[in-house]
């Protein structure tokens, strides 16, 4: 974990370490990528099958790469009432924040009578990549597939690695309670290359959404062009800015829950307070003696973390802004001023309270965010990745006179004769008295 404070002189050479890309070399995984996406493309759910043995040490023929009817009532059946009752819970609350998303269509008629407008669309189709190499994620299942169904696709295609075969029933459960149609027992880049171009078994979609690691990543940035993709999705990240009235301990916990991700995952705080500083980096020592997970979020938290003393809270929000993180707690008595001010984060949890983890579960808004400080640029998934617009133009023959000759003119100066000829035709057409009809 790195120290640092922002009156002293080599703040800004650290600060500049500290956001440095922490993604390594990543040509080995590029082109180890294209090969698999070239071999499903030749050879479909044969390539699946003999990846599906390689990564996932499962043995599995063609006709069972499809999750069974029977296998998800199975699973929904062992799945115990209470965690059940919990992601019943989680999708209420997920579908409700979505579906106060989902946006209007526009028309209108303007000064010169044309008639204009927007109108939105679902996608048809959409894959759905759930990871599963190391860890289940039900609630990924939940974020995923929710804002597909609100937005009003038809096929939600999902695709989930089995590693030695074996599939978390709470996964299946998610998936149906979601809505999911059909489910793959495959993972990594085939699966996102299955879902792109289509095999015998699983039928191609029209944009592939969901997190995953670098193999996923990479193998949705390649099929990216043939489909639609959400965004890339990097290792996770959080800042928490905290004042002198937090438990340094919760302040540690919401350090580590963001570390035990990943050891590429990042985890900042923020403070005017030197004394919360110390205090949280003994805290955080303390718990990575009993966290399951310690091996994980202890190398995150020694590799990439750091506790960083501002002088204000303007500071704070300059920094908040270059690092533009995917989550940002902001744990004071009154967030409402610093969240003011941030501009660039991709979601933002208000008060000493609002755990992030919150927001993983069952606060509602999309856990899958921006990472590697794209949310400059970035948001996280929401129904607009499942819609699109169209957009439309109607034109009686008194608009075409007002705006038409404009046309015809920009036309011509672009040397583009039929645009200008189709145009100026019509007018021709109507004639002088066109006004009248
Ligand atoms: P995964 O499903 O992403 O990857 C497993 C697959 O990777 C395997 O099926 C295999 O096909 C492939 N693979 C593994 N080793 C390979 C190799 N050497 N060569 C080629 N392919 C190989 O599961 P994971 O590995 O557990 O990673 C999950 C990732 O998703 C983590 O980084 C986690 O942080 C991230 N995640 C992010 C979010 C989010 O919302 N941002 C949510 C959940 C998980």
């Amino acid at each position: 974990m790195k120290r640092l404070d922002t009156t002293q002189p080599d703040f800004r050479a650290a600060f500049t370490r500290l956001l440095a890309d922490r993604e390594g070399d990543t040509a080995r995984v590029d082109t180890l990528v294209a090969e698999i996406l070239a071999d499903v493309r030749a050879r479909g759910d044969e390539a699946l099958c003999a990846y599906t043995a390689r990564f996932d040490r499962m043995t599995v023929t063609p006709d069972g790469l499809r999750v069974t009817e029977a296998e998800i009532e199975a699973a929904c059946a062992a799945v115990p009432a209470p965690l059940l009752a919990a992601l019943d819970l989680a999708a209420e609350r997920i579908e409700a924040f979505h579906r106060a998303q989902m946006p209007s269509d526009l028309r209108y008629v303007d000064a010169d009578g044309v008639s204009l407008g927007m109108r939105w669309t679902a996608l048809d189709a959409v894959g759905l990549y759930v990871p599963g190499g190391t860890a289940a994620y039900p609630s990924s299942v939940l974020m995923n597939a929710l804002p597909a169904r609100v937005a009003g696709v038809e096929r939600l295609a999902m695709c989930v690695p089995t590693p030695d075969g074996v599939l978390n029933p709470l996964v299946l459960a998610a998936a149906r309670r979601a809505g999911v149609s059909e489910i793959y027992r495959i993972g990594g880049a085939q699966a996102v290359g299955a879902m792109a171009y289509g095999t015998a078994t699983i039928r191609p979609v029209d944009r592939v959404v969901g997190p995953g690691n670098a193999y996923v990543a990479e193998a949705k940035r390649q099929v990216f062009g043939r489909v639609g993709i959400d965004s890339i999705a990097g290792p996770s990240e959080v800042v928490v800015v905290a004042d002198g009235g937090n438990d340094p301990r919760i302040v540690a916990l919401d350090l580590l829950a963001q570390a035990e991700h990943d050891a590429l995952a990042q985890s900042i705080l923020i403070t005017t307070d030197p004394d919360l500083a110390e205090r949280v980096a003994a805290a955080v020592a303390t718990e990575l003696r009993t966290l399951p997970r310690a091996a994980i979020a202890g190398a995150s938290w020694s590799g990439h973390g750091a506790i960083v003393t501002v002088r204000d809270e303007d500071e704070a929000a300059a920094l908040i802004d270059e690092i533009a993180p995917e989550h940002l707690e902001l744990l004071l008595a009154d967030p409402e001023p610093l969240f003011a001010k941030v501009r660039h984060a991709g979601a933002v949890f208000l008060g000493r309270y609002c755990a992030e983890a919150i927001g993983d579960y069952v606060g509602g808004p999309n856990h899958v965010l921006p990472t590697s400080r794209t949310a400059r640029f970035a948001s996280g998934l929401s129904v607009f990745d499942f819609l699109k617009r169209t957009t439309f133009i109607g034109a009686g023959p008194d608009a075409l006179r007002r705006i038409g000759p404009a046309a015809v003119a920009l036309a011509r100066a672009e040397g583009l004769d039929a645009h200008a000829l189709s145009v100026s035709a019509r007018l021709d057409a109507l004639g002088p008295d066109s006004d009248r009809t």
